[in-house]
């Protein structure tokens, strides 16, 4: 591939596990646009020098991934209203000319939102549990406030994280929560008060990747709950085995991830990719390993 096409890629600590750059470079196929996209390894305290150096060699966008996303928001002159509301940035959009305005956006949640209604999962007037306030949930928090739910109750191990959040986005620039009843509590606190039953529970936590068991009580799942982890893998996570086992409808986070890739793609390159072909071609690469 020449050196000379438009570069992009994803930044990140850890990075070889990405997926991004096999669904940009199929999307990339699909659309005819010639580009490079790369994953690059940012030491811990490295993301600003590491940015630097790739806008030096010619980069033009970069996606963001953990821990970074907040760092990204600060690197920013200009933001987009989503990334204002989450507080965090996953796609940066460089300039041609250097000395222009960097903008960043967050597409966490406009790919959460397209994957609920691809597989027909509706939010309006339901009742939602979001496990877990880190950047993943503070990138869904506006858009899935922003279709009406009855309810949305954000726990987290740390308490207090859960009612910053929640503190952000009534005190935030869209005042969108005066149709939906928006609450924090700590994740133990689930264990120990009478939940009714949720229509939707998103598990935002990391704890999937380690393969760590939440302390949920059974009573979250009722006969028509969808839980939803926003993690993959090639096997059910260690939350969707348990909401199964309590009858839940389970979706893993292979479509938000090719969702929120599809629009930072369509933001770089002004042109929206089919994602339905490079869904089938993830779900096959992680079968096969
Ligand atoms: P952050 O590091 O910003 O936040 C992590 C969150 O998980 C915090 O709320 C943290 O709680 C909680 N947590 C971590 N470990 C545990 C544990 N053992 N038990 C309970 N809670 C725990 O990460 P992100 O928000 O960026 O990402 C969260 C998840 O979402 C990851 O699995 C990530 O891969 C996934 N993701 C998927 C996307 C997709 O497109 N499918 C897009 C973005 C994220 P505390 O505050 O107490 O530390």
């Amino acid at each position: 591939m020449s050196t000379s096409q438009p570069k992009y890629g994803v930044i990140g600590h850890p990075i070889s596990h990405s997926r991004s750059p096999v669904i940009h470079q199929a999307f990339a196929r699909e659309t005819g646009i010639a580009l490079t996209y790369s994953a690059l390894l940012a030491p811990l305290d490295g993301f600003t020098a590491t940015v630097r150096q790739f806008r030096a060699e010619g980069g033009r966008g970069l996606n963001v991934t953990v821990p970074f996303k907040h760092e990204a928001f600060d690197y920013c002159d200009e933001h987009t209203e989503r990334a204002l509301q989450a507080s965090a940035v996953n796609t940066l959009v460089f300039p041609q000319d250097p000395s222009g305005p960097v903008l960043g956006d967050n597409t966490d949640g406009v790919g959460l939102m397209r994957d609920l209604a691809y597989h027909q999962v509706a939010t309006t007037q339901k009742r939602i549990l979001i496990l877990g306030s880190g950047g993943a949930a503070r990138g869904v928090l506006g858009p899935l406030l922003s279709t009406r739910p009855a309810l949305i109750r954000i726990a987290n191990r740390r308490e207090m994280s859960a009612h910053e959040l929640v503190a952000d986005f009534h005190n935030g620039p869209t005042h969108a929560t005066t149709e939906t009843t928006l609450t924090a509590c700590a994740l133990t606190d689930l264990l120990e008060q009478e939940e009714q039953a949720f229509d939707l529970i998103i598990n935002a936590t990391s704890a999937s990747l380690s393969g760590e068991r939440l302390p949920l009580p059974a009573t979250l799942i009722g006969s028509h709950t969808v839980a939803y982890d926003m993690a993959y893998g090639v096997a059910p996570t260690v939350f969707m085995d348990w909401a199964a086992q309590q009858g839940a409808q389970t979706i893993d986070g292979l479509g938000m991830l090719v969702e929120q890739a599809a629009e930072s793609f369509s933001l770089w390159h002004g042109v929206s990719p089919q994602t339905e072909p490079v869904r089938a071609l993830l779900r096959s690469m992680l079968h096969s390993g």
